[in-house]
This record gives C-alpha cells, structure tokens and sequence, in this order.
C-alpha cells in the first residue's frame, strides 16, 4: 500500500494554476519537500481557463489558499488581479508565484532566481560576454532580465521562430531596462552559426526538444558549438535533450535545466513556507524520475 497523506484540519493547500495544464513535475517536487520537512502542506494542480481567472484568485482568497504557482497561459494575465507585483516579477512583466497573506496577494517572478543560482558560476565569463537565446516566450523574456540585471552580458541575440515576438522583447527591454543591444533573428539555423559560433553563451528558453519531441534541437548544426562556450537548456524533461547532447560533443560546457527548476520551486516553497527546501533529496529524486541519458 502507498503512503497516504494525512490530512489534518490545519493542512495548507498551495498548487498550479495554467491551462491546459500539462504534465508538472512541481507536485511531485512539492508535496516530496513538505514530507521530507514535514510541513503540513499539499500541492494540487488545477486546470484555469482564461475566463476563469479572476475568479479563480478570489476563490483563493476565499478559501484560504496559501499560494500558487502560475504556468502558461497565464503568467502575465495574473498581473492586474494581484495586491502588490515584487520588481523583478514587474520588469519580466511575468508572475510565475502568488503568496496569499490574508488575502492580500503578493506576485513574483521565482524563475529569474531559477536563472541566476544556475549560471552564477560562470559570472566571470559571462560578465561583457555575447549572449545567444532561442525563444520569445516567458522563459526567454526571465532570461534576458535575469542576464542584464545580474551578469551585465554586452550583446543578446534573440532567435525566435516567429519573429515579430522577439521584436516585441526587444523594444519592452530597451524601454524598460534602456538596453538596446538585443538583435532579433528568425530560427534558421543555417543563417545562424556564425552568431552562435561567437557567442560564449547559448540558451535555449523555447519548448523545442521538450518531451515528447525529443528529438528536435533549435540548432542541429555542429559548427554552432565549440569548446569555449557555455550552453543552457532550459528544458528539463528530458535532462538530456538533444541540444545538449549536441554542444557537448562538440565540447561545450552544458548545462542541463533541472537546477534551474529545484531553484525556482525552492524559492516558491520558501516564499509560502517561509522555511528552505532541501534541495540536494529533491534534486536526487526528480533525476530518478526524469530519464538520465548523458
Ligand atoms: P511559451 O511562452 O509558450 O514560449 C514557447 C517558446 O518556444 C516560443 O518562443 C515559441 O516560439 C517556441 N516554440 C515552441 N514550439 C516550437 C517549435 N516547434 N519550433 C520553434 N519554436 C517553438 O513557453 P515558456 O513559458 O517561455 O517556456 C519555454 C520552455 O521553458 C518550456 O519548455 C518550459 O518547460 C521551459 N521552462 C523551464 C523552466 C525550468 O525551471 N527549467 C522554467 C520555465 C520554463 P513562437 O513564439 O514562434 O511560438
């Protein structure tokens, strides 16, 4: 017989809002930290349409909801329903956590810690750098905040397959943030591998090579990579992606996008619990879950 989880009269809920939700590994990572911490707390997944939204929020108010984490499509529609937006969530112009504290609802945006405790390593090497990421969504959008608030990188070249959003990127930074050296690029990767070629950094921050098209790459094209580069998925199922696989032939330092997930839960969990996720078993046990294939 498997565990069953007690529920108590003090049991808190906290859970994801998006639509159509997706497989998540954030309820097996959550509900795994509140058992190893033995905190009084359960993470359930719920469908939200568009539509619903609003009432959603007050349904959490409400009914005492501690917090939600908030996925496609809903990252940036969540913003005008909220008290108080912190100033990275507000810059992103993306919310990806809410904190109900006593009914006043508090947004952040915890994938930009995500970012910055992966590639803090690398500060040095990325600090004047030129950086490449495919993707316009709102990965792509936490990672040119994340890059130009915390590493100061000289140049971004943003690849997206519809270009227009990458563009849209580009003026809300330049406005935002007074940056104006993001260059847009449409996704063909022939055109593209003398940009990824001088880049120390390469990103993806789009869904291509997610579970289950494993095997599309943003770029398939060896001469993109070299040995004195860094390149970051940030797809995570598969750990491996083909990206990845890639760059590292090629003798690319990889970096795959599980700690950026554990990161960006932990500090969700924190934000709700006020309490640290231990991260290293939850980093253990997601990799056990998800296939390891380098
Ligand atoms: P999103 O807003 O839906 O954006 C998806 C991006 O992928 C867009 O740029 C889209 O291009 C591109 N794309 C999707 N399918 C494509 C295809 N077949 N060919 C070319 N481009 C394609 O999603 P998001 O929130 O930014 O998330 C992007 C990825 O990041 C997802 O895989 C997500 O799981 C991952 N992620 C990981 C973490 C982590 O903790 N590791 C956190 C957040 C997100 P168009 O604009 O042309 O549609």
């Amino acid at each position: 017989m498997p565990d069953v989880k007690e529920i108590s009269q003090s049991t808190k809920l906290v859970g994801v809002i998006g639509h159509p939700l997706k497989h998540s590994y954030s309820p097996f990572m959550h509900n795994l930290a509140f058992t190893l911490t033995d905190l009084d707390y359960l993470y359930l997944p719920f469908d939200i349409t568009s539509n619903n939204l609003k009432d959603a929020l007050k349904g959490m108010v409400a009914l005492g909801i501690t917090g939600f984490n908030v996925t496609i499509p809903h990252k940036e529609k969540v913003i005008p329903f909220l008290n108080e937006v912190s100033e990275g969530a507000s810059i992103v112009g993306a919310v990806n956590t809410i904190v109900n504290d006593n009914g006043i609802l508090y947004g952040h945006n915890t994938d930009v810690h995500g970012i910055y405790e992966t590639l803090k390593e690398y500060k040095k090497d990325l600090s004047g750098s030129v950086v490449s990421i495919f993707g316009a969504g709102g990965a792509a959008r936490s990672v040119v905040f994340t890059l130009l608030r915390y590493f100061h990188v000289k140049k971004i070249h943003l690849i997206n397959r519809t270009v227009e959003r990458a563009d849209v990127i580009k003026t809300y930074f330049s406005e935002k943030m007074l940056y104006n050296r993001i260059k847009t690029h449409s996704l063909y990767p022939p055109d593209l591998v003398k940009v990824l070629s001088k880049s120390k950094l390469i990103i993806n921050a789009s869904s291509i090579g997610m579970h289950p098209k494993e095997d599309d790459s943003p770029t398939k094209i060896a001469e993109s990579f070299h040995a004195n580069q860094l390149v970051f998925d940030i797809v995570y199922n598969p750990i491996s992606t083909k990206f990845l696989r890639l760059a590292a032939r090629e003798g690319a330092t990889i970096i795959n996008g599980l700690k950026m997930f554990v990161e960006q839960g932990a500090h969700s969990f924190e934000l709700w619990t006020g309490k640290p996720m231990p991260t290293e078993e939850i980093y253990a046990a997601l990799k056990s879950q998800l296939k390891e294939g380098l």
